[in-house]
């Protein structure tokens, strides 16, 4: 999961809103054209079987069986890897096994970054070596490594606030701690100093910097993650500390004394490569152009096994999709599951996937939803729909409200590839995964099955599936969202 970029496209889809009127699924956008859309409710039938569906996924680990051969058989799957290509094709000979039709992994580029070696210690006052690595898409130093005093600053706004030169040819340490939360909030802000630092640090003249691992461990275990250069400062090599380290370098700097530090990264950028989305259909009835998409992504960090992140996401959608496409009735609109490649390193899946789609097939995209916050369970039911649809939601959370699943807000974002189809009208369907303990494990080493919780993945299932069979089985029209012009 990858989330600042979030937070600014959705304050751009938010002016959007209120600039642009909404179109149905058959008709165009314009600004003068008022919202016709009729309200969405599940039909009383639809919600009984929904709650049999429920009952049935809750026994089914067919979810866990998926994620544990995809971790077995294929392990990590960090983008323009040969582990990501076998992914491609696990996924790929999967979906074709367990009955989906139109499977096909079109094409997708991907950048490819290589880690390397990292290595980080204090030189003084007390020499010490840290638990560290490259931040991804970090450039690498010189082989001896570089060697500069050390200012600590908390976070970003910490960082514009020093005097001019304060931090000209030093290394900066942002020792901003994250907040453990149910709804990831504590990442997402935290996250910032990560993303963006590199190059706030390298705008004031700062040579690298360093950063408190953006996670909840106090395990000696360092976090990896994407930054995002500005090509309007110079590139600067940029290390994660673990928080047991970081903790450490602040009793450094409680000394009073100067800290300085060694960094020294091997890391790269070698050209761009080949990846793909993976793609299956489980047909409909009557609705069977319009779709229901559910998704998660494919490709991984580089340093755990990609289970939680988003290994799980993965088996939770195809899991969910099969067993509400077994219902009966038979679900009224197609039932599609998307594997977005390469989230992690630049959401380069979820912008490929509408421009392969076409305009028209966007169109048809009746819902959306993404599972990327590890397992579950699941305990909130939210979504960003036209108003006239909430009562599909409030449905949804009549028939898994008993799984301790709180009723949301019509604000979700739903997860970080399903922005392109969101800010293209497509509403959102969000069921929010539980967070709490997420931080702990994601895009580190102890990314591993035996973090699983069975139990938890079970629920999500049963809550996902029962999204997607009622968002399957309505009547519509499905209505659009409003579009944001940035992205046509
Ligand atoms: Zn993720």
């Amino acid at each position: 999961m990858m989330r600042s970029p979030r937070i600014t496209r959705a304050a751009v889809a938010t002016l959007a809103g209120l600039l642009f009127a909404t179109a149905t699924l058959s008709g165009s956008a314009t600004a003068e054209t008022p919202s016709r859309s009729v309200e969405i409710r599940p039909s009383k039938a639809a919600l009984r079987s929904a709650a049999q569906l429920r009952d049935q996924a809750l026994k089914s680990d067919e979810a866990l069986q998926l994620l544990t051969a995809l971790t077995t058989e294929v392990g990590p799957r960090f983008a323009g890897t040969p582990g990501d290509l076998a992914g491609v094709e696990w996924t790929r000979r999967k979906l074709v096994d367990l009955g989906f039709t139109e499977v096909r992994t079109p094409e997708v580029i991907v950048p490819r970054w290589v880690r390397g070696e990292a290595s980080a210690e204090v030189l003084a006052p007390y020499p010490q070596s840290m638990v560290t690595v490259a931040i991804g898409g970090s450039i690498g130093t010189a082989d001896e490594g570089l060697v500069a005093p050390v200012v600590m600053v908390k976070d970003l706004a910490a960082l514009q606030a020093l005097p001019a030169g304060a931090v000209k040819g030093k290394i900066v340490f942002f020792a901003g701690r994250t907040e453990r939360t149910r709804d990831g909030s504590g990442y997402g802000k935290a996250v910032r100093s990560r993303t963006e630092g590199p190059s706030a640090a390298a705008a004031s003249g700062a040579v690298g910097i360093v950063v408190r691992s953006i996670g909840t461990s106090t395990n000696r275990i360092a976090h990896t993650g994407t930054l995002s250069y500005n090509i309007a400062a110079p590139r600067i090599p940029a290390l994660a500390v673990s928080n047991p380290d970081a903790d450490m370098l602040e009793r450094q700097f409680a000394s009073g004394r100067e800290v300085s530090l060694r960094m020294r990264v091997t890391a790269r950028d070698l050209p761009q490569v080949r990846s793909a989305n993976v793609i299956g259909d489980l047909r409909g009835t009557d609705l069977a152009e319009e779709i229901v998409l559910v998704g998660g992504h494919l490709d991984t960090w580089d340093l755990g096994m990609g289970v939680q992140d988003d290994g799980a996401g993965v088996a939770i959608a195809i899991a969910a999709a099969r067993l509400a496409a077994q219902m009966t009735p038979r679900p009224r609109r197609t039932i599609r599951v998307v594997a977005f490649a390469n989230e992690e390193f630049g959401l380069s899946g979820a912008a490929r996937y509408p421009a392969d789609e076409g305009d028209e097939s966007v169109g048809k995209h009746a819902f959306a939803m993404e599972a990327d916050l590890g397992d579950g369970p699941v305990w909130k039911i939210g979504g960003r729909v036209p108003p006239a649809h909430w009562p599909l939601i409030e449905g949804i959370h009549g028939v898994v409200k008993g799984l301790g699943v709180e009723l949301g807000d019509n604000t979700s974002n739903g997860g970080a590839d399903l922005g392109p189809l969101r800010r293209r009208g497509v509403p959102v369907l969000a069921p929010a995964l539980d967070a709490t303990t997420y931080f702990d494990i994601h895009h580190t080493v102890n990314d591993t099955l035996d973090q699983v919780d069975p139990a938890h993945l079970r629920q999500s299932v049963a809550v996902f599936a029962v999204a997607i069979y009622l968002a399957a089985m309505t009547d519509g029209p499905v209505d659009r969202l409003p579009t944001d012009p940035a992205t046509r």
